[in-house]
């Protein structure tokens, strides 16, 4: 029987590829460096010869309790012969030495992991054999010394500290401080030293021969792979523990032979601004180390055309080479040896998110890639960085440096803010407005009588709530950057201060926020801020990525099915907010939540009288004052998204919402009371009264949604009239109006049976009057389990269901949602018992099965139902691709999402497209 393979040669792809049956599997075989070296080498660039050991050895090697498998050591002997043979040199012989180094190399790049050993094969021996045929000795004995430091700690896992103590006495002794300055007469006398240090901490001398060197090295990389450092890293990054290292053995080449050898490392491509030039580094008669420890300063990579002419412009051709083999920026390590160049590395650069939409770009107008690949290529991360003003990174870490970082929390809403810091709305606003500050709003948490100080902020800070708190979603929508729970900041109100880590920040005083990363900085931080309309490339990107998006839908459809393609809408309450959401793409408005508008100043008061209104003329005259306001609102949105469909949502919170803080009144009221003040006591006491009669004891469970609408039906009345007498007005000035009006929070269809055919009477009586027709929607928002597996009755009287997932994860899970993130949910993540917040991503397994039996379910009774979800997670990466699973026609989020949606859901698109399995039915 013969032996499995374990070893794969540099000319052995093929055979590798045909054993691994995918790029992937080879990848998996030989690891990412060393298939990418194969690979070069197969299209004809110049790599030192090399072999590499499988990491199946590896695991054969791990499970046996390290011990090499049978027939591994006689496969890399013969390897051996065939990288002398290709190399003219040979292994261990002092007249023409071969020196290898052994290299890890796992399928996922684990950047210093695990372990190198360089410079395998010099000895006492063949040290003097180099001497002669390079005529360089300082250059044979620092690779000597280096191999004795590296196999010392790496191999014998001898501490690093015993090698560095000698060599800085030698320098001590020398009266010099940099390596480079060490003459050859040194060096030999450190090799000496270190080998004594060996000696000395293990008993045995550092082994002369060079296979027994080769042999220890590579039991020290595949041990590697189990060693604290790598397995912490793949904790982290997410990386399988049973895939093993391979162990690459490949022919060295020196850059540090003289003047006419040199190293550094290139990017095909500029890596921060995306241009196609070629950016990198070099130094002449050095190593690759010394490029990147910065010991000497390095050359632009550009300057090589003057020194070693010949090399560069070979170096140009590969690299075009490479680009075109793997059609995308590369990042390669290169060596010139006495004029030849060697190619040591290649792999895809890493790259900001501007350069990743330019390269992305720039490479479909190369013909380099396709459109699909380009969207691929960028995250919907990035698009968000791009979209938001960002700090300088170099200040920020000048700041952190400086000790300027106040505190952290949670990062609820993107990018840099940077003002002048105020505790409650009313100042912040009239400091914003009235006086023009930059003003960061800071308080305990929010509600929604703070949203005009929100509004009027350039950031919001709070010490409590998650990210689904008040303070988050509202800056979410708005895009003003946010930091939410920054637990260890305490604000004193009283004194209008805040205090953490013993530093006290006082109102008016300068502070940054960052919503990227939940960092608060004193002082102001320089920011810098990209608009979408001047990114032309991010335009170009994402108009490629609603084409995609336009194909049909994934999911085998029943026959019937609406299968366009998901489409991005925002949740947009204000006209203001629906242009910005359609200058970012939106085509619809999915969620205008018609409260908002009932907290503007001159509004709440009517809206407080008529919720206090004692008779129904009474209530009636208040929401005739309310109507014009309404109205108008709602031309403009009907305005602003001219041809597309608008989604309103008929009233939704509980009305104490729209009352007095209780708990303040009482104070005022006893204040009033023990100081004798009767004018307006009366008054006040009533207010108070019936706010203690409107009490609930779990509010978001009790009078709201549609239920108020049924106790209360003036209110959705006075709403569904205004939002007719807009459209029509609209329709008639020429605009193509599409309304929806939205009845939130059903549970049972009794309630739309009761409360939707009058409402659509008022929209007939409505349109009869103003002499116009239109098209029109009445359905409602799926919030409540009961909904979800009811959805076949609801979907005979809804036209359209839109999944509010807040509300939805909140009673699916039984979470308040006001409450859980900032008690347990950390902590639930933290112990692995939920995989991530579900008020942030969608729980496809609870959630998510709710509304694939109400897309379904509804589809059954009504085959065009539109649907939709509104909830935060419309703009969530992930909870997007789920969305675009169950059937979705759109997503719906903050107007500053729309673009990261767009480019999400061509995404899934592009990763679930027809004809491909059904994922649902599968799992
Ligand atoms: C929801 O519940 O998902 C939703 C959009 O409604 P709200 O957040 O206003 O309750
Ligand atoms: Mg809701």
């Amino acid at each position: 029987m013969t032996a499995k393979k374990f070893v794969y040669l540099f000319n052995e792809v093929q055979e590798a590829e045909k054993y691994a049956g995918s790029w992937d599997g080879v990848r998996g075989l030989l690891g990412g460096k060393g298939a990418n070296l194969a690979d070069m080498t197969r299209i004809g660039v110049p790599v030192p010869p090399f072999f590499t050991v499988t990491t199946e050895a590896c695991n054969a090697f791990l499970e046996a309790g390290n011990k090499f498998p049978d027939g591994m050591w006689d496969q890399m002997m013969e390897g051996l012969k065939e990288v002398e043979k290709a190399s003219g040199k040979k292994f261990g012989d002092p007249k023409n030495p071969l020196l290898v180094s052994c290299r890890s190399g796992a399928k996922m790049s684990m950047p210093g992991m695990m372990d190198t050993v360089l410079n395998i094969g010099l000895n006492d021996e063949t040290a003097r054999g180099m001497v002669e045929l390079t005529k360089n000795d300082r250059f044979v004995y620092d690779a000597y010394r280096r191999l004795i430091g590296m196999f010392g700690s790496v191999v014998l896992e001898i501490d690093d500290e015993a090698f560095e103590e000698v060599l800085d006495s030698v320098k001590k002794a020398k009266g010099v401080t940099a390596d480079t300055d060490l003459k050859a007469e040194d060096l030999k006398e450190l090799v000496e030293k270190l080998k004594a240090v060996i000696k000395r901490e293990k008993g045995f001398d550092f082994p002369q021969e060079p296979l027994e060197q080769m042999r220890l090295a590579t039991e020290a990389v595949f041990k590697s792979w189990n060693g604290k450092r790598a397995v912490d890293y793949r904790n982290a990054a997410g990386i399988a523990h049973d895939l093993g290292t391979a162990v690459n053995i490949v022919t060295m080449v020196f850059g540090n032979l003289g003047w006419n050898s040199g190293t550094g490392v290139a990017f095909t491509r500029d890596p921060s601004t995306g241009e196609k030039v070629m950016y990198g580094d070099y130094l002449l008669n050095a190593q690759g180390e010394d490029v990147v420890a910065g010991i000497r300063n390095t050359e632009k990579i550009q300057n090589l055309t003057k020194e070693l002419p010949q090399a560069y412009k070979e170096f140009l051709e590969i690299t075009d080479r490479l680009e075109l083999h793997y059609r995308d920026m590369q990042d390669v390590e290169f060596t010139i040896e006495n004029g030849k160049l060697w190619m040591l590395q290649t792999r895809a650069g890493k790259r900001t998110a501007k350069a990743a939409v330019k390269m992305a770009v720039d490479m479909v107008n190369e013909s380099l890639i396709t459109r699909e690949e380009a969207i691929l290529r960028v995250t919907p991360d990035q698009v968000d960085t791009l979209l938001h003003p960002q700090f300088d990174e170099k200040e920020k870490e000048q700041a952190a440096k400086a000790g300027r970082q106040f505190g952290k929390g949670v990062n609820a809403s993107p990018g840099a803010a940077v003002g002048q810091v105020y505790f409650d709305a009313d100042t912040a606003e009239k400091r914003a407005k009235a006086d023009k500050q930059d003003v960061i709003m800071v308080r305990p948490f929010t509600k929604p009588d703070d949203v005009h100080g929100m509004l009027a902020a350039r950031g919001i800070l709070t010490s409590e709530g998650g990210a689904t708190s008040h303070a988050a979603v509202v800056a979410r929508q708005f895009g003003v950057p946010c930091v939410v729970g920054a637990s260890e900041i305490r604000i004193d109100q009283e004194r209008r201060q805040m205090e953490a880590n013993g530093i006290v920040v006082k109102e008016g005083d300068w502070i940054s926020v960052d919503g990227t990363t939940g960092q608060v900085f004193l002082g102001n931080i320089p920011t810098i801020s990209p608009k979408l309309e001047e990114q032309t490339d991010l335009l170009t990107l994402l108009s490629w990525a609603d084409e995609i998006c336009a194909t049909p839908n994934i999911r085998q459809a029943p026959a019937g099915w609406p299968t366009k393609g998901l489409q991005v809408w925002a949740n947009a309450d204000y006209p203001a907010d629906a242009r910005r959401a359609r200058s970012y793409g939106a085509v619809g408005i999915g969620l205008c939540r018609t409260e908002h508008m009932f907290f503007e100043q001159v509004r709440l008061p009517i809206v407080q009288r008529m919720i206090l209104a004692e008779t129904s003329a009474e209530r009636t005259a208040a929401l005739n004052e309310l109507l014009p306001h309404q109205r108008k609102d709602f031309e403009g949105l009907f305005e602003a998204m001219d041809g597309y469909p608008v989604i309103i949502r008929l009233i939704d919170p509980p009305l104490h919402e729209f009352m007095p803080d209780e708990e303040a009144l009482f104070e005022e009221v006893i204040t009033m009371r023990v100081k004798g003040e009767s004018a307006g006591l009366a008054e006040k006491e009533n207010l108070l009264a019936n706010i203690r009669q409107m009490h609930e004891s779990n509010p978001m469970m009790g009078l709201r949604g549609v239920r108020l609408s049924i106790y209360m039906p003036e209110i959705v009345e006075m709403q569904v009239r205004a939002i007719f007498e807009a459209a029509a007005n609209q329709a008639n000035k020429g605009v193509e109006v599409k309304p929806e009006v939205m009845i939130p929070l059903t549970g049972t269809v009794k309630e739309l049976d009761w409360i939707q055919p009058r409402l659509q009477v008022i929209a007939k009586t409505v349109m009869q009057e103003k002499g116009v027709t239109f098209e029109y929607k009445f359905g409602t928002m799926i919030e409540i389990p009961r909904a979800c597996v009811t959805a076949n009755e609801i979907a005979k009287v809804a036209e359209f269901f839109s999944f509010g997932t807040n509300d939805l994860t909140q009673m699916t899970f039984g979470y308040s949602r006001d409450d859980a993130e900032r008690n347990f949910l950390v902590k639930y993540v933290e112990e692995g018992i939920l995989p991530t917040n579900p008020f942030q991503t969608l729980d496809r397994e609870g959630v998510g099965r709710m509304m694939d039996i109400a897309v379904k379910d509804g589809r059954q009774a009504r085959i065009d139902l539109e649907v939709g979800i509104c909830g935060e997670h419309g703009g969530d990466p992930a909870s997007i691709e789920f969305c675009h699973l169950v059937g979705n026609n759109y997503v719906s989020c903050s107007p500053f999402r729309v673009p990261i949606a767009r480019l999400a859901a061509a995404h899934s698109a592009l990763k679930y497209r027809p004809g491909g399995v059904d994922i649902l039915e599968d799992k």
